[in-house]
């Protein structure tokens, strides 16, 4: 933990009630005009706060989803699945280690015992634990995205 005595869980605080609450039908609703990939939309801290940057690959490869997607793209049922993984993929971050909440805090991906569970993130070149694809990395928004080219589109 890097917690200091006293400091309290200042990165949980990040983690706004708005990630771990994400709500499909909002998100829906906010997405229509945006005319950015899902990845940067998901990134954007005033759309949802607390999804890092493994989070967000986490989430949308479990909802299936490509990060290159346009956001105003997706359906109103994408939305509901992603919302779903990203509540999932959250909460199992809390529970499996406090110092893993950001990828702010570890940029390079090593983020306590949660990397024992990245399916996508930083795995590029490696086989899809679902279908034996390639890992693909691509850069979208400025960030490294990673998905797998067969189980998301
Ligand atoms: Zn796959």
């Amino acid at each position: 933990m890097l917690l200091e005595p006293g400091r309290g869980h200042s990165r949980l605080d990040r983690l706004g009630p708005d990630a771990l609450e994400a709500d499909g039908e909002a998100l829906f609703r906010a997405s229509r005009k945006r005319r950015v990939p899902v990845k940067g939309f998901l990134l954007d801290q005033a759309v949802l706060a607390g999804v890092g940057n493994i989070y967000a690959d986490e989430a949308l490869f479990r909802a299936g989803i490509r990060p290159g997607r346009g956001a105003a793209r997706l359906r109103r049922g994408e939305w509901d699945s992603l919302a779903l993984e990203i509540r999932r993929v959250l909460q199992r971050a809390i529970e499996t280690g406090g110092s893993s909440i950001s990828d702010y805090v570890s940029p390079d991906g090593r983020d306590g015992s949660y990397q024992d569970e990245r399916r996508v993130y930083a795995r590029q070149g490696e086989a899809c634990y679902v279908c034996g694809s390639s890992i693909r990395r691509r850069v979208i928004a400025q960030r490294s995205s990673h998905y797998c080219p067969a189980c998301q589109s």
